[in-house]
């Protein structure tokens, strides 16, 4: 995936340099994550200023998307850096977390192609509390 990021960069005139290797790395370990968050935790690599051009750098070439998960605007690898999934979005503390459904896919795909319908992509997203959030519940 380094590689396929340094031709991406290559591919469209920009130079790889050794903070866009890191924040690329920095992504890869993370899921989605809020602007606010990518810059907090990257402030050793950047100034905020620095970090907010890369981003948009990552977005041009098709490397970060943004998505809306439970209402949050959230940015992470495309399907192409990172293995396809989906989220598990948590309404009160925030957190999506990247599950595989392996079957949901096959299914979908399935009632798809029964229809004749060709497919280009899918979201696939629930919303609700996570195991955290729903053991804390205040009970009415
Ligand atoms: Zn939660
Ligand atoms: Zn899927």
């Amino acid at each position: 995936m380094m590689n396929k990021f340094k031709a991406v960069l290559k591919e469209h005139g920009r130079s790889v340099t050794k903070s866009r290797l890191l924040l690329f790395g920095y992504l890869q370990e993370q899921d989605a994550v809020t602007v606010k968050q990518f810059l907090d935790d990257n402030l050793a690599i950047a100034d905020r200023a620095s970090l907010y051009r890369a981003l948009q750098l990552f977005k041009e070439v098709g490397v970060v998307e943004e998505r809306f998960l439970a209402g949050r605007r959230l940015i992470e690898l495309t399907d192409l850096y990172d293995a396809h999934h989906h989220h598990l979005c948590c309404r009160r503390c925030g957190t999506a977390t990247a599950v595989d459904m392996p079957e949901v896919e096959a299914a979908l795909l399935a009632f798809c192609k029964a229809r004749g319908f060709c497919v280009d992509k899918h979201l696939i997203e629930a919303d609700g509390l996570c195991a955290n959030c729903s053991k804390q519940r205040i009970p009415h």
